[in-house]
C-alpha cells in the first residue's frame, strides 16, 4: 500500500509515491499560472492515473503553497494561482481517487518533513522557514504541527520588518515577504535572486531584514534548530554565515537562546516528505 504525496506551489508542482518511507516514483511539472485551479486538478488527476496501474494507494497527504482553513480542510485562497477560494482540496481527492486525504499549507507541511526525516530531525521546537517566492512559516512541536487557536500560527511572511517600506501582496507595509522573498528581490532589482545572492555585499544588507523576522520567532520560541528550505536558502554558507552573525549581534544581550540555523535537508522534496507524515495521520478503518 502507497501514500500520494502532493505539493502545490506558484511556479511548479510535485507529486510523489512513497511505499513506507521509501520514495518510489516522482514528477515535477512547471505551474501554468493562467490554467487556474482547474488546470491544476486536472494535471493531478492525470499524474495520479497515471501511476494508478503500478501501486494502490491508501492515502494522500497534501501541501498547498497559499493560506489553508485546517480545520475545515479548504484552501483559504491563493495568492499565484486564480480560482482556490474557499476549495476543498481533500474532499475532491476523496472523490476522484477514492482515498482519505488530508491538507495544510506547503510551509507547515515542509516543516513536518524537515522535522521527521531532515534536518530538524531531533529537534524540538522545530521552526521551518520556507525562503523562496514567497516566505512561509511553520512550528513543529513534539513532533506535530502547531497551528495556534484559529490554524494561522507560524506566518513569519507577513510580519511587519520595515513599518515605512513597501506594499506587499497582503495589504499591509514592509513585511518581510515583501523585503525577502524571491518574487520581490527580481522586481526590486532586476535580477533573480540568485544572482543577487552571489554580490557579498548585497548579502551583507539582505540578511539584516532577514535576522529580524528570525529575531522575533527567536525570542518567542527559542527552537532547538531553525531550517530554511526553498530556492532561496540554496545559496549555502554564503547566506547562513552572515544571517547567524547578524542574528548574533540582533538578539538581546541577554539572552543565551542558541542561533542554530541550517539549509533544509531535503531539499526540493520537503514538502513531499511532510505529505508523508501527515497522511500518516490520517486514522484508517
Ligand atoms: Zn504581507
Amino acid at each position: 500500500m502507497s501514500t500520494l504525496a502532493i505539493d502545490i506551489g506558484g511556479t511548479k508542482f510535485s507529486m510523489a509515491v512513497f511505499d513506507s518511507d521509501r520514495m518510489v516514483a516522482r514528477e515535477t511539472r512547471a505551474t501554468d499560472r493562467t490554467g487556474g485551479r482547474e488546470w491544476m486538478l486536472e494535471q493531478i488527476l492525470a499524474v495520479a492515473r497515471g501511476w494508478e496501474d503500478r501501486f494502490r494507494f491508501e492515502r494522500c497527504g497534501i501541501g498547498f503553497g497559499g493560506p489553508v482553513e485546517f480545520s475545515r480542510q479548504r484552501v483559504a485562497l491563493s495568492t499565484h494561482v486564480g480560482g482556490w477560494l474557499d476549495f476543498p482540496l481533500p474532499a475532491w481527492v476523496e472523490r476522484e481517487l477514492r482515498i482519505p486525504a488530508v491538507m495544510d499549507n506547503d510551509a507547515n507541511v515542509g516543516a513536518l518533513g524537515e522535522a521527521v526525516f531532515g534536518a530538524g530531525a531531533g529537534c524540538d521546537p522545530l521552526f521551518y522557514m520556507t525562503l523562496s517566492t514567497g516566505i512561509g512559516g511553520g512550528i513543529v512541536i513534539g513532533g506535530r504541527i502547531y497551528r495556534g487557536a484559529d490554524s494561522w500560527a507560524g506566518e513569519i511572511g507577513h510580519l511587519t520588518i520595515r513599518p515605512e517600506g513597501r506594499q506587499c501582496l497582503c495589504g499591509a507595509y514592509g513585511c518581510l515577504e515583501r523585503c525577502c522573498s524571491g518574487l520581490w528581490l527580481e522586481r526590486d532589482f532586476g535580477r533573480p535572486a540568485r544572482e543577487l545572492l552571489a554580490d557579498p555585499e548585497f548579502v551583507r544588507r539582505y540578511v539584516v531584514d532577514l535576522a529580524l523576522g528570525l529575531k522575533a520567532c527567536i525570542m518567542l520560541l527559542n527552537p532547538a534548530r531553525i531550517v530554511i528550505g526553498g530556492g532561496i536558502a540554496k545559496a549555502g554558507e554564503a547566506l547562513f554565515a552572515p544571517l547567524r552573525q547578524e542574528l548574533r549581534r540582533q538578539i538581546t544581550d541577554w539572552s543565551r537562546a542558541r542561533i542554530e540555523v541550517v539549509p533544509a535537508a531535503l531539499g526540493d522534496d520537503s514538502v513531499l516528505y511532510g505529505a508523508l507524515a501527515l497522511a500518516r495521520e490520517i486514522p484508517l478503518q
